[in-house]
């Protein structure tokens, strides 16, 4: 059987892991990353792959990481949590392990794993991903194969602009999406109506020792769970504005399949109903035409090691 590793490189760890033909993951590996020091991180990657390789002989090896990719999928161009300028990652990997390597953007990687695997593997052609965490990722399909566009940099779904003139973004521009539809525009949310309405939001703020600035993410989808109105509203929020940036890919793009992933998505259908909503008013103008169906993301933690692991053996 043809094995190939696929590694994840996220800014807390190096998550690497033996994958075969059929997504299944045979073994793991794990470091820390230290985010703010380049040459740390490569040793860190060449540990993870050095212990997976001891024990399972492999063909290939693909990389996913959060970050700008260039065309040649070769160089890291920039990866804001990571310290990498133009770092000439897949060189590095290939001449210290003698083997092909590919590097992709973490969240192409975590689409590809969904598409195959994953999600969408229903779907033969396309598919559009929404990660859904800190800020946004975004990976598409189309024609059984990833968008990556003519400078590698497509598919930065999270940076089109939802509101003009809207909240400033870390990329530079107001309104990004981001801001509207992400775990922290959920927090963001929650946190004010605790601050202005507390009565909406008794749940919450017990969660939180009475304090609004301390409320984060899963103490936001635990109290929309036990029915806290503060934090069912926020991720009506955050679907809303999700909904309609779906709608609007499907105008664009018209994939078989959406899917929404990323740590929020452990919320369900806290955020798939909102968002869902949303998106099928968008579109109601259109009819009776037929439009891709909305699912949760399956592959969890393991979806960026999967997706590097398959790409590599393509
Ligand atoms: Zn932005």
């Amino acid at each position: 059987m043809s094995l190939t590793i696929g590694v994840d490189i996220g800014g807390t760890k190096v998550l690497g892991g033996v994958v075969g033909p059929d997504g299944e993951v045979l073994a793991q590996a794990r470091r820390p990353t230290p985010a703010h020091d380049p040459t740390g991180t490569l040793i860190m990657i060449f540990d993870v792959i050095s212990e997976l390789i001891a024990a399972h002989p492999v063909d290939a090896i693909g990389v996913g990481a959060a970050g700008w990719i260039d065309s040649t999928r070769s160089k890291i161009m920039y990866a804001p949590n990571l310290a990498w300028r133009d770092e000439p990652l897949r060189d590095h990997i290939a001449e210290r392990f003698n083997l092909p390597v590919v590097i992709e953007n973490d969240a192409n990687v975590a689409a590809w794993a969904e598409f195959r695997f994953g999600a969408a593997r229903d779907a033969s052609d396309s598919m559009v991903l929404y990660t859904v965490g800190t800020g946004i990722g975004s990976g598409i399909v189309l024609g059984g194969e990833l968008v990556r566009g003519a400078f590698g940099v497509a598919a930065e779904i999270g940076h089109t602009r939802a509101v003009p003139d809207g909240q400033l973004c870390g990329c530079g521009r107001r309104g990004c999406l981001e801001q509207y539809a992400s775990g922290s525009a959920l927090v963001r949310y929650a946190r004010a109506t605790a601050q202005e309405a507390p009565d909406k939001a008794e749940l919450l703020l017990s969660l939180a020792n009475g304090l609004p600035q301390a409320v984060n993410g899963p103490m936001v989808t635990t109290a929309a769970r036990q029915g806290d109105p503060a934090a069912i509203a926020a991720f009506e929020q955050i679907g809303y504005w999700l909904g309609n940036s779906m709608a609007d890919m499907v105008q664009v793009l018209d994939p078989q399949v959406i899917v929404i992933g990323g740590g929020v998505i452990d919320a369900g259908d806290l955020l798939i109903g909102p968002a869902e909503a949303s998106y099928r008013d968008a579109l109601e103008a259109r009819g009776r035409l037929p439009v891709a169906n909305v699912l949760a993301a399956q592959m969890g933690n393991l979806a960026g090691v999967v997706g590097a692991a398959d790409l590599a053996r393509r």
